[in-house]
């Protein structure tokens, strides 16, 4: 059955049909940029980078570095929704920087710059714990283990790190692939987990709390190193592979192929392969099917209701509630909500999308016609300046503002910095704003995504992320040459079907297989691909 298919049959089917592979490895660079244009201007995305401050980047030393703490300007760290978690249990009361301490384990490795080697056992039990509920990622590493399909692979990482995601490395090492690795989020590193990996041999550069120049000087880390010429990047938020372009230039042309994960990180693939600077293939695994389908879907129908309840401890039922947007986000949290006895209502721009709310029972509205009444308000259209200050003006006392879409933009926050108003902070991630006449509202995260910030991705998403880029890798590592041209490609929708397979045996499920006249008779192979890539799934 399609169970039993390997990853070899599964790229080697790919590679021997030439016509559907022509068909399958959609060029998503023909597409135009519009499909894309909720996303943020590429400026912001790459924030002190984008003004030429890599030429500059430390390569090394201690000495003299800013102490602050400012956040990376790399916005997409913090959009990246897919594999981080922000509910890392790291112990950080020791203090000095990293870069300033002799670190050696055990077995006299020295290659790796974390914040407390102590934590390595620790953090070896949240690796054990996450891999019981990544099972995907765990049988790709069965079945593949063998093959070697990444032999000779090189690859440097700029991902989350943390226990989940430590699981896709260690895939990719037993995979035959040598590995060092960077966080993309000064935030959400798991100390305990960068310690275990680096008590275990691997090169990982990150800890929580870094500053921006600590951030670029991982990174570096991962890429300038004695007889270590990359051939393959994985990227969460396009950091590494703009390091490399901007300071290593000659190195990232001998790179095989990008792999990359977020929203902001593809859009600047596509923009730089319109430039005509992409000089090698890069996928786009964040807009695989099964990705998708479960980082905009399930895993925001369920981290709605964690995200609200762990921040204020509402109660739903009968609570009326405007959600903004009517897209694979925005009916996820219509479908919890009303589930838990909310009356749910939502606003959408594209008729097609109202039309679907109105066919599942959701009242269409505009936002002016409820925002007097409702109780929460969230939004999840990608867009800008959704809920506005005139909106947040007429709210009633108490309502609950949260964002589930877009980064920052979609709550005009920065309309409710201004004089008359205080903020008042009454936990982490939950400000009350008081007009003059005490009415209170309460803004979640500041109006950044608020799952995010509250709430855990399960790992099970993280399996299927991890999963989707270990195959985008396998396949960009093994392709030959001509296969994939300098551009932005998606994932083969065989292997999107190989990820989502991977990850039946979880719950028990059992695939019927097409007779040969079944198959004849809709034209497919047994073997799939079973859908056409124009297919809404
Ligand atoms: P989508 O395109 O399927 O849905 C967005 C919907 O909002 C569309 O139907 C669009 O017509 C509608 N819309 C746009 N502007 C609007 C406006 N002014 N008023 C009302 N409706 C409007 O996208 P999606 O997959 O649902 O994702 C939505 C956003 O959520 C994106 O920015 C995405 O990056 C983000 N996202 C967040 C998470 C998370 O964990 N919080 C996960 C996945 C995606």
């Amino acid at each position: 059955t399609s169970l039993r298919v390997s990853v070899a049959s599964v790229c080697s089917a790919i590679m021997s049909d030439k016509a559907k592979e022509a068909e399958l490895s959609t060029k998503m660079a023909s597409l135009p940029l519009g499909d894309h244009s909720h996303e943020p201007p590429i400026s912001k995305a790459v924030g002190s980078a984008e003004k030429g401050d890599l030429s500059t980047a430390p390569s090394g030393g201690t000495k003299g570095r800013r102490r602050n703490r400012s956040r990376s300007l790399s916005q997409s760290s913090n959009d990246s929704y897919s594999t981080s978690s922000y509910t890392g249990s790291s112990s950080d009361e020791e203090e000095g920087s990293p870069r300033e301490k002799e670190q050696v384990t055990a077995s006299g490795f020295t290659d790796f710059c974390v914040k407390n080697l102590r934590q390595a056992e620790f953090g070896r039990r949240e690796i054990d714990i996450a891999e019981q509920e990544m099972p995907g990622i765990v049988a790709l590493r069965e079945r593949a283990g063998k093959d070697l399909p990444l032999k000779g692979a090189k690859i440097v990482g700029c991902t989350h790190i943390n226990a989940q995601t430590a699981v896709l490395l260690e895939t990719l090492a037993a995979l035959g692939a040598h590995v060092r690795w960077a966080a993309c989020n000064i935030f959400s590193t798991q100390n305990e987990v960068a310690a275990a990996l680096a008590e275990k041999g691997f090169s990982v550069f990150a800890w929580r709390g870094e500053t921006e120049e600590d951030f670029w000087w991982c990174i570096d880390k991962t890429v300038n190193t004695e007889n270590w010429q990359p051939n393959l990047i994985l990227d969460d938020g396009g950091d590494a592979t703009h390091l490399m372009i901007k300071k290593y230039p000659a190195m990232f042309k001998m790179v095989k192929g990008v792999c990359e994960e977020s929203v902001t990180g593809v859009h600047r693939l596509y923009q730089l392969s319109k430039a005509g600077k992409l000089n090698v293939p890069a996928m786009n695994v964040n807009d695989s099917v099964t990705k998708t389908m479960f980082d905009n879907f399930y895993a925001c129908r369920e981290s709605i209701i964690d995200s609200l309840k762990r921040s204020t401890d509402v109660m739903f039922s009968g609570k009326q509630v405007l959600v903004a947007g009517y897209g694979e986000v925005g009916k996820g949290c219509c479908q919890a909500l009303k589930g838990l006895g909310c009356i749910v209502y939502v606003t959408e721009i594209d008729p097609i999308c109202a039309l679907q709310a109105c066919m599942d029972g959701v009242r269409t509205v505009k936002l002016g016609e409820v925002i007097r009444h409702v109780d929460i308000v969230i939004t999840a259209t990608g867009n800008k300046n959704v809920v506005t200050r005139e909106h947040m003006d007429k709210m009633k006392n108490g309502c609950i503002v949260c964002n589930m879409g877009h980064s920052n933009t979609e709550i005009d926050v920065n309309s409710l910095r201004t004089p008359e108003l205080t903020w008042e902070k009454v936990r982490s991630q939950v400000d009350h704003i008081i007009w003059p006449d005490g009415k209170r509202i309460i803004l979640l995260a500041e109006g950044r995504l608020v799952n995010l910030s509250l709430s855990s991705v399960p790992s099970i998403n993280v399996s299927i992320t991890s999963c989707t880029q270990a195959l985008a890798l396998i396949e960009l590592f093994n392709a030959p040459l001509n296969r994939y041209k300098s551009d932005v490609y998606l994932l083969p929708k065989k292997m999107d079907e190989y990820v989502a397979s991977l990850h039946l045996p979880m719950f028990d499920a059992h695939l019927s297989e097409l007779s040969d006249d079944q198959a004849k008779y809709l034209g497919l192979s047994k073997a799939g691909p079973f859908k056409p890539n124009y297919y809404r799934y």
